[in-house]
């Protein structure tokens, strides 16, 4: 894939850039590997006064950063302002509790003196240079969700960004020096996906997550496996978003046009597959189906527009392929189902009945404006509908019965249960999921601990 910004609005080349080569790859990773050795040493103080520098830097330039996603990646720019703006916040609550949430642990002195030590102490040290392997969907959210926390910990950065989001990417790298970073704690490194294994395997890097496609993370967490290397993964999704008797149906209709069209449903937590008991399944059809069709699809750039194009042919071109086999084997389309005329990669949104399991969109991630309705005739069919699929990312419940959230709660297989509202990101909250959806968590303080190095101090 070649290094450039193509708008995906116009399908016109705005730039391209050239990869770096070795030298220049190798020049970087020295650079982190020194930066780490008095990063490490800094202050919560000190960290949380540069993430904070950064936090505002980004505050201020949220619509030039905007502009360049949507020109990027194509995304609606008021939805752009909105991730760059969200990243600011996370910037801020990991300066202003990274501290707190690797606060040294202590014991129980019964443990310390049955093990016969006189003291002990948890630490949570840094690792040291972490890769990361970021996907275009939301270039901003992605690469801070990881960066925040990891240079409170004081780890250092090294990101490997998706190819078609280079500019956003240079931003990013730019920012964090802007701020007052030290050289080489949080560098950009263009290169393409053939790079990324050296990368991983050099004994400076000493680990590295990944947030993408499946094989793209098989690939990264065979070489990291390969070398005991420790890796987060967080892959695609296939959320179910259910709808029992009891729910708000005109709610959960409204939320679900969100939940599967934001981002023009390039997202890995939208929801993808609806399950409606069949009690509420035609009411909530219909009016699903209309808010679907209310979307106004167009220029990214215009502060009206609800979905911008997909950020690639290719994106379009394989969405397109899982809904023509969908209704080659008998899926109804309630609307959209098309590309319209004209240049970009637009999809109408779409939803799709009558969903069988031999159809590729009952097994595959749709990565587009395309929403499944599925039937449920009561909640064990809708639990065993929400689970037959490899994918565990989160899931989304509508009722009004505690009984009913409970056992959503225990049964779904997925790494988030959203009730009354739709999966959302927050700092506070662990993010990731089970199954193929990947491992390990991002955010909160989990999040931060994925790359320490939980440290056992015993005194005896
Ligand atoms: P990819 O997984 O291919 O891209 C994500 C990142 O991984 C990019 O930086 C990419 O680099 C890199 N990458 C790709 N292949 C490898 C590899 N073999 N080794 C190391 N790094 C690699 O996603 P796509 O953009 O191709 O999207 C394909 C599908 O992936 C989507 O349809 C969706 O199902 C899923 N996806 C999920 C996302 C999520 O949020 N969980 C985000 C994006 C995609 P480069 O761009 O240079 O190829």
């Amino acid at each position: 894939m070649p290094i450039a910004t193509v708008n995906p609005a116009t399908g016109e080349t705005v730039r391209t850039f050239d990869a770096v080569g070795p030298d220049e790859i190798e020049r970087r990773l020295a650079a982190a590997d020194a930066a780490f050795r008095d990063y490490r040493t800094t202050s919560f103080a000190e960290r949380a006064g540069l993430l904070h520098r950064a936090a505002d830097l980004l505050e201020k330039e949220n619509e030039e950063i905007a502009r360049t996603v949507t020109t990027e990646m194509g995304k609606p720019i008021t939805q752009a302002r909105a991730e760059a703006a969200k990243c600011v916040k996370a910037m801020r609550w990991y300066a202003d509790r990274a501290e707190a949430l690797l606060a040294d642990e202590h014991p129980d002195p019964a443990d310390v003196a049955d093990s016969g030590g006189s003291r002990a102490v948890v630490r949570y040290r840094p690792l040291g240079p972490v890769l990361a392997v970021m996907p275009w969907n939301f270039p901003l959210w992605q690469v801070v969700r990881f960066a925040a926390p990891a240079l409170m910990a004081g780890n250092v950065g090294l990101l490997k960004h998706a190819s078609n989001v280079p500019q956003t990417a240079l931003h990013l790298d730019g920012l964090f020096r802007r701020a007052g970073f030290p050289e080489g704690c949080f560098q950009t490194l263009l290169v393409g996906s053939a790079e990324v294994e050296k990368i991983v395997r050099d004994p400076r890097v000493r680990a590295a997550t990944l947030t993408g496609s499946e094989p793209a993370g098989r690939a990264v967490a065979a070489a990291a496996g390969d070398e005991i290397k420790h890796t987060v993964l967080e892959l695609g999704g296939s959320d179910p978003y259910v709808v029992m008797p009891s729910a708000d149906l005109d709610r959960a209709a409204e939320v679900a046009v969100t939940a599967r069209n934001q981002n023009a449903g390039q997202s890995c937590i939208a929801a993808k597959r609806f399950i409606v008991h069949t009690d509420v399944y035609d009411a909530f059809a219909e009016r699903f189906t209309a808010g679907v069709r209310a979307l106004r699809v167009g220029d990214p750039m215009d502060e009206s527009t609800d979905v911008g194009p997909l950020s690639s042919e290719r994106g379009r071109a394989d969405l397109e392929e899982l809904v023509d086999d969908a209704v080659s084997r008998g899926a109804q389309v309630l609307c959209g189902g098309r590309r319209p005329d004209g240049p970009g990669w637009f999809y109408e949104p779409t939803v799709l009945a009558g969903i069988t399991p031999d159809m590729r969109v009952h097994r595959e991630e749709t990565f587009g404006p395309v929403a499944t309705l599925y039937r449920a005739g009561d909640l064990e069919e809708a639990v065993a509908i929400a689970n037959d699929t490899s994918f565990g990312l989160s899931s989304n419940v509508w009722t009004a019965d505690e009984a009913e959230v409970e056992r959503f709660a225990r049964d779904l297989e997925a790494g988030g249960v959203y009730v009354n509202g739709m999966t959302a990101s927050h700092p506070a909250f662990p993010f990731g999921g089970v199954k193929r959806s990947g491992y390990g968590r991002e955010l909160s303080g989990h999040g931060i601990r994925e790359f320490c190095n939980i440290t056992t101090v015993w005194h005896g």
